[in-house]
Formats: structure tokens, sequence, C-alpha cells
């Protein structure tokens, strides 16, 4: 059985909570499991790294960056190897280059295309247990590339794919994944199980627990995911292909994402070319739209409103008072205090109602509805951001997600 560990930054955070996790390492690896163990750098540290390039550029030279930043994975995976030496295990580590974990060139965004397993095979096979850097790579030219911040947690799934690991467990400074953010309420409850489709939607929503990247790697390559806490026991979350139970709970989470702006054009003429004209500028900028409504066009006017990311939405609103008067559209409108909050589930698919079963809940506490979208397995509401909480733990309970709650049939 082959098995790849990740720790994050608040794991590594210190020599004793680098002791911590040579500790854990050696009792998994007396269970009789081969172990790849791969370390993100301590926490703060690549921020700190970013902030003295900063001092001594402005916009520093993105190769000299890369160089800099996979650094702190150096440290780290160094550190832990030498510990578990100290501590009588035997461990080599290997950085992206010497295993050659090769990316493309794109230096702070870098993508995996291929890892070269022979030598974390062969060390594996002399019984020892090999510590991978996360966040780095090298390109085919040599040069040192990262994959994005929190890449390391898509090095731990792409050396899981590469060498058919059984299981790849994300240990971090959260015990798992929950129903919903437990800041806003205590009800929340950690999931025994979440499909990659379901944890996709709910990364992309604002649930920060693991990398975009990795869940879709892990998707690809059906990379059984768990997320542990490094520091307390817990069985976790497994991040899996859905399986038929799962279909019969109808909403497994609900998030939450109040870090979204509305722009409306309004009374803009109702024609061929006007929504391209309108959303052309956004794509030019590198703005991300989230969601779009166009209304019915009354006496030839239509409105059209999206959403952007809050740090886009000044540029954005700018970009769109220019094409208002290209339009001869009458008013643009920007509004910040929205929430977006939805509801994610497998069980969608092959459930009926489910929106209006939401679309009553809000409207049982007096909340207004302002957009409204959906996908398969997913409904999204946008609503004034000082309803946003409410709202949450309102579908959480009608859901039947609270904790120590019998689930309802739905
Ligand atoms: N050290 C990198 C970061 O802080 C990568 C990681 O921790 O996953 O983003
Ligand atoms: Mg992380």
């Amino acid at each position: 059985m082959l098995v790849v560990h990740k720790y994050g930054g608040t794991s590594v955070g210190s020599p004793e909570r680098i002791r911590n996790v040579a500790e854990k390492v050696i009792g998994y690896k007396k269970k009789g499991a081969d172990l790849i163990v791969v370390v993100s750098a301590m926490s703060g540290e690549t921020d700190r790294l970013l902030k003295l390039a900063g001092a001594l550029s402005t916009l520093p030279d993105e190769r000299e960056l890369d160089v800099l930043l996979s650094t702190g994975e150096q440290v780290t995976s160094a550190l832990l190897a030498l510990t578990l030496k100290e501590m009588g295990t035997d461990a080599v580590s290997l950085l992206g280059s010497q295993i050659r974990i090769v990316t493309d060139s794109a230096y702070g965004k870098a993508r995996i295309e291929e890892i070269e397993g022979e030598k974390m095979t062969s060390y594996l096979r002399e019984g020892k247990v090999v510590v991978v850097p996360g966040f780095q790579g090298i390109d085919d030219a040599g040069n040192i590339t990262t994959l994005g911040r929190g890449g390391s947690d898509t090095t731990a799934v792409a050396v899981a794919a590469a060498l058919h690991a059984d299981l790849c467990e994300i240990y971090t400074d959260v015990d798992g994944v929950y129903t919903t953010d437990p800041h806003i309420t205590q009800k929340a409850r950690r999931l025994d199980r979440i499909s990659y489709d379901e944890m996709l939607e709910m990364a992309s929503l604002g649930a920060k627990v693991l990398q975009i990247r990795s869940v879709e790697l892990a998707r690809k390559f059906k990379v059984p995911l768990l997320v542990k806490s490094s520091f307390v026991e817990g069985k976790g979350t497994l991040v899996c292909e859905e399986v038929p139970t799962m279909e019969q709970v109808v909403v497994s989470g609900v998030t939450y994402n109040k870090n979204e702006a509305k722009i409306t054009v309004s009374e803009v003429p109702d024609k061929p070319g006007t929504a391209s004209t309108i959303f052309a500028p956004l794509a030019e900028a590198n703005i991300v739209v989230d969601m779009i409504v166009q209304n019915v066009s009354h006496k030839g006017y239509t409105d059209m409103t999206f959403t952007t990311a809050k740090v886009d939405a000044k540029k954005a609103y700018r970009l769109m008072e220019k094409v208002a008067v290209e339009l001869g559209a009458k008013l643009v409108a920007i509004d910040e205090d929205i929430a977006k909050v939805s509801i994610v589930g497998s069980g969608m698919r092959s459930h009926s109602g489910i929106a209006t079963k939401m679309f009553s809940i809000l409207s049982n506490e007096g909340i207004n509805l302002e957009m409204i979208s959906t996908s398969e397995i997913k409904i999204s509401c946008v609503i004034k951001e000082k309803y946003g909480e409410l709202a949450v733990r309102a579908l959480h309970t009608a859901f039947g997600l609270d904790r120590e709650e019998v689930v309802e049939e739905q």
C-alpha cells in the first residue's frame, strides 16, 4: 500500500510542529504502508519571501521570484527528513527538480505536465520515507517554477496520481470539510464524505480547504483525498467519487460568499451584439464575471446585471460607464452590499423541487432574491449582505444539515 501525506503550513509552522508531523509519519509507517510526504512552507514564509522581493523590486522578475518562493518548501522538506532520521526512521528529501516534477514555464502558476516516479519508487523500495517539497517544479529548460498559492495540495495529488497511490491524506488546520462555515453556525457538521463535484462547487464558492486545482486533478485521476487535522484525532472528510448513497442526501452544504459586487447597466437597447459589447471589455481587462441576468426586454430596452469579485468591481464599473455611452444605455449602478448564498448537492440531479424549497425558506425569512443561478448540483441566490448569515442558518436547518439532528426525508 502506498499513501501520500500532505502537511500544510501551520502543520509545519515550528520545530515542535515538525516533530509532531514526524511522529505521525512514523506511526503511520509502522502500520506497514509506503509513505511519501509532501510539505508546504512554514506558515507565513511564502508571504515573507514575497515581501522581501517587493522591497527590492516593484515588479519582481517572475523567474527569480519562483527561485525565491520555492525555497520555503525546500526548508521544510529538509527539516522533516532530518527530524525523521534523528528519530530513527530512514528518510530522504527530494526537490521538484530531482524527482523531476515537470511543469510548463508559466512562472507563478505553472501546471504539472509529468512526474517521473522512478526515483521515488527506488527510495521507497529501500524502505525510506520520501519527503517532497510541495508547490515547486521544473520546466523543460531546467528553470524552477511554482504552481500558484496553495499549490502544495496539487503537488500531493499529482504525486499520488503518478505513483498510483491508494490514498492521499491532506493534513491541515481544520478537521474536515463542513456543511457550512462553522463561524456562521455552530450547528455546522463535518461531512464524512463528499463527491469531487460537490467539493469543486464548495471550493469555488469559498470553502478554502483545498486548492481547486488539486480537486480537479484528484477527480481526473480518481485519487481519493482524505482531509484531516494534524492537531486533533478524527475521521476527517473523504473526497471521492460519487457513491449511490450520496444521492439520497439532496443538499450536502450551504456556502456563503460576500466577496462579490453587482453591476447593472439599465435600459440598454435590446439588439444583437449588446451582450458582447458589454462583456468584451471585461474579458479584455481579465475581469471574471460570475452570474449574469438579462431582463425581458421592454419596449426595445433591457437591463443587464452581472456580478464580479469585489476587488474588480470599481474597475468593471468604470468600464461600464464607457460602454453605456457607446450603447446609449441610461444608467450604470453598482451594489457592493450583496452576498451570494448557495446550496450544493449531488442529489439535486435526481430530485425536483429543491429550488422552490430554497426560495420559500428565504422568503419566510423576509429575504428578497436579487439574482438566481443554477447548475446541475448547485443553486445560488444573491441577496442583501446583511441577510447573508441569517440565510445560511435558515437553509442549513431547513435542509436538515444541523448537527445532531435526524435528517428528514426530502
Ligand atoms: N507555500 C505556498 C503558499 O503559501 C504553497 C502552499 O502552501 O501550498 O501558497
Ligand atoms: Mg494550503
